[in-house]
């Protein structure tokens, strides 16, 4: 995916806020041409919030829309997803 350029018009705006999944303390980073990430830190290296519950939850969710699978097979693909993004699984859905 293309990065996406910031024009010389772009401002942005950053401040300090909660996560609204995890309710760590992270900072909402916007700029008027769209972009929208949580950090948790500002300046170098940029660390973006990785927050395992949602993106767990979401994935979740989208398997269970598009496919029937059972328990098994989903507990395994949830590990593996995990397993490659160094994600903690939130205990519930172990
Ligand atoms: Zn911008
Ligand atoms: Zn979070």
């Amino acid at each position: 995916m293309p990065i996406p350029t910031h024009d010389l018009s772009c401002i942005t705006k950053a401040f300090n806020t909660k996560c609204p999944d995890c309710k760590c303390d992270v900072y909402f980073f916007s700029c008027n041409c769209g972009s929208k990430v949580y950090f948790d830190d500002l300046g170098d290296p940029w660390p973006k919030h990785r927050c395992n519950e949602r993106n767990i939850r979401k994935r979740l969710e989208l398997m269970q829309d598009l496919e029937r699978r059972s328990h098994d097979e989903i507990y395994t693909i949830i590990m593996e997803f995990s397993e490659d993004r160094g994600y903690d699984i939130p205990e519930k859905y172990l």
